[in-house]
């Protein structure tokens, strides 16, 4: 089945871990794919190459997903190389883990500037383009952390449950014209970032799994899919949790 054949596609932070996986599975499935990075050039330009040996048009381009400004230059050079953008993936995300008694008010910015004011900039500046065409599926990258909380990772949980409530509002504004926001909500997904959690913290959060086993990066991809497909041309403003059962 052409799942996403032909389709244009917008995916932030896609150097490594799941949005890497992204990239992959929706070049494998014929899709075209402009990707960022913030700081990762080396493996960003490796990937463009895979990518591209898959036949699609791919391209890497550095550009902060929390400055407003480089959102908008990002869509008008991605618009040199596509006609069209029919799926955007606000994928970008950090962690700047503390309770709040240690927290500073710089780590609690910067989480709300990456993970959240990201998913702003890019949905506004695709916005425009999706509108014309009238069609677009926006996939933001929330968290089980968002939903449920956790301790030690109050901005976290803060920048990603802010992302449920942005898609939603913005399913209710665009419905009309036929463009989708959608959430989905990872688990624990093993990749670098969740690399930097202690053993025991690790062992903590497998044991709370009903498959019992941390998620994949191609497990998310697969969800990403089917949101960016016209298979799921009836959904809007949903939250999809990819983890396992965790949340049950
Ligand atoms: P990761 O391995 O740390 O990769 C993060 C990616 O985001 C990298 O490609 C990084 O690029 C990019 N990035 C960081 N800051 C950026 C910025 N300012 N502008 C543009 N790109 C930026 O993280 P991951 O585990 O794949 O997580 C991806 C997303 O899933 C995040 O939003 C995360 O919160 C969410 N998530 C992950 C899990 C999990 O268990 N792993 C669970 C739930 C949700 P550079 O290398 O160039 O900085």
């Amino acid at each position: 089945m052409d799942l996403v054949k032909g389709k244009n596609i917008i995916i932030t932070g896609a150097s490594r871990g799941i949005g890497r996986g992204i990239a992959v599975a929706f070049a494998k499935q014929g899709a075209n794919v402009a990707f960022t990075y913030n700081s990762s050039e080396i493996p960003a330009k490796e990937l463009e190459a895979e990518l591209c040996a898959f036949g699609v048009i791919a391209k890497a381009f550095k550009s902060n997903a929390a400055e407003f400004n480089a959102a908008h230059q990002l869509v008008s050079d991605v618009l040199e190389i596509f006609e069209s953008i029919d799926v955007l993936i606000n994928n970008a995300g950090i962690t700047k883990d503390n309770l709040l008694m240690r927290i500073t008010e710089e780590d609690f910015d910067k989480v709300i500037e990456v993970n959240l004011k990201s998913v702003f900039n890019l949905t506004k500046a695709v916005q425009r383009i999706m509108l014309k065409q009238r069609s677009g599926s926006l996939i933001h990258m929330s968290s089980v952390v968002g939903v449920k909380g956790n301790a030690g990772q109050s901005n976290y949980a803060a920048s990603k449950a802010g992302i449920i409530g942005f898609s939603k509002s913005i399913a209710l504004e665009l419905g009309s014209r036929n463009i989708r926001s959608n959430v989905i909500a990872p688990g624990f997904i093993e990749t670098e970032m969740t690399d930097k959690l202690p053993e025991d913290v690790v062992a903590q959060w497998r044991a709370g799994i009903p498959l019992k086993r941390g998620g994949s990066a191609e497990d998310v991809a697969n969800a990403c899919l089917f949101l960016a497909a016209d298979l799921s041309a009836y959904i809007t403003g949903q939250v999809l949790h990819v983890d396992g059962g965790m949340l049950t």
